[in-house]
């Protein structure tokens, strides 16, 4: 789960991370008043939505008067904004964050994330900040220092001492480095995050450092003891397939292709996406109905994988394991009656009762192709998605 960077500026505060003092408007009629109460003549302005690249997309303005600070706020609100981190539609703009405005003598990128392999987090800085972090991590990955932390340790001071020298850091910013470092990784422990990054991290005008943006990400699975985390959830800014697939416990993720995935376990559901892909198609989803598929999380999954308008063929793939493959072949049934499916549909099901449910599709007369290898329904939903 995604925060917006105003809220990801609030836990800062609270973590005693250094941030920028701001107000946050949600109409353009405040935006002069708020800016007013901040009581400095520069502004920076910026539309808040799960994405970054704002910047070079216009929803990041700096601004010397009050004017401009609402008619910035009045041009985004209510809109949507486009960046190369969003979809063709963009992400809508419910918000503005009005800042005072720093004046940057350096620029550094510092995130964190979870390294499974490790048990530990991982803090990452670079001397290039202000930059898309991904081309330094291609080009240029010597400039990309990193610490792990161990969960159960904490932090130490020497990494923190570490990642200042690679950021060049004076006496004094080192100091300040080593409790944000400190800060960081308590704020990132304490409330189950998945990642947070801080690009820019800067030295401003006084050489002291500042957090300028924030993108925090909370592990959805921890959100269960995290009741204050989930309040700040946005669904908003959420993909409408994703959000109704979550209310169903459905793990959907949307992709652009012709191919309706539905599948249970989400190993399979990615090896159906590789195969989907070598036989020449692109899948229009990942779904992973889960191990306990029933007749009404088919049906919810066609409804929702029919909801995308790209969608050409849909190809069920179920290992009938736990689940028995006429239960599912009767589920499937069922749910194309109830929702009116006139897609074609490839089935491929294998394991428990396999060929019961062979004869129940082939019997049912509906629009269904059955094919029990997994190449070869793939290939069949390639040729129909043309
Ligand atoms: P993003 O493009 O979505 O990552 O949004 P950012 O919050 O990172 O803002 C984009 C850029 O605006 C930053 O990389 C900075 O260079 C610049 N910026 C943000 N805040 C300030 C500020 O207070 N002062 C100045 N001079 N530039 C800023
Ligand atoms: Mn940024």
């Amino acid at each position: 789960m995604n925060l917006h960077e105003h809220q990801a500026k609030t836990l800062f505060k609270s973590y005693s991370l250094p941030t920028s003092n701001f107000f946050v408007a949600e109409k353009y009629e405040q935006a002069k008043e708020l800016a007013r109460k901040l009581n400095v003549s520069k502004w920076v302005v910026k539309a808040q939505v799960h994405a970054g690249g704002r910047g070079k997309a216009g929803g990041v303005e700096i601004v010397d008067n009050l004017d401009d600070v609402e008619a910035f706020a009045k041009k985004w609100l209510g809109k949507n904004l486009i960046t190369y981190q969003t979809d063709k539609e963009g992400q809508p703009v419910s918000s503005i964050l009005i800042e005072e405005c720093t004046e940057i003598l350096s620029e550094f990128y510092l995130g964190v994330v979870v390294d499974r392999s490790s048990k530990s987090i991982v803090v990452m800085a670079s001397p290039q900040g202000g930059v898309n972090i991904e081309e330094v991590a291609e080009k240029t990955p010597e400039n990309i220092y990193k610490a792990s932390v161990k969960i159960d340790q904490g932090p130490s001071k020497d990494d923190a001492l570490s990642l200042a020298k690679g950021l060049n850091l004076n006496k004094n910013q080192t100091e300040q480095f080593i409790k944000i470092f400190k800060n960081l990784t308590k704020l990132f422990i304490e409330k189950d995050l998945a990642l947070v990054e801080i690009n820019p991290l800067v030295i401003d005008e006084n050489q002291n450092l500042k957090c300028l943006d924030g993108k925090i990400s909370v592990d959805s699975n921890a959100l269960f003891r995290q009741e204050d985390m989930k309040s700040l959830r946005d669904t908003s800014q959420e993909e409408l397939r994703e959000l109704k697939a979550s209310e169903w416990d459905l793990n959907y993720v949307s992709l652009d292709g012709e191919i309706g995935c539905m599948v249970n376990g989400a190993g399979l559901a990615m090896a159906t996406m590789d195969i989907i892909e070598i036989s020449g198609g692109f899948p229009a989803n990942f779904l992973d109905v889960g191990g306990g598929v029933n007749q009404k999380s088919v049906a919810e999954a066609f409804k929702i994988i029919l909801s995308d308008d790209n969608v050409k063929v849909i190809l069920i793939n179920i290992f009938g394991g736990i689940v028995k493959c006429d239960v599912v072949a009767e589920g499937i049934i069922s749910a194309v009656k109830e929702v009116g499916v006139n897609i074609p549909i490839v089935v491929r099901l294998k394991g428990n009762n396999a060929d019961v449910a062979q004869s129940m599709l082939t019997d049912s007369e509906l629009n269904i192709v059955f094919d029990s290898d997994l190449s070869n329904a793939a290939e069949k939903a390639v040729e129909l998605s043309r």
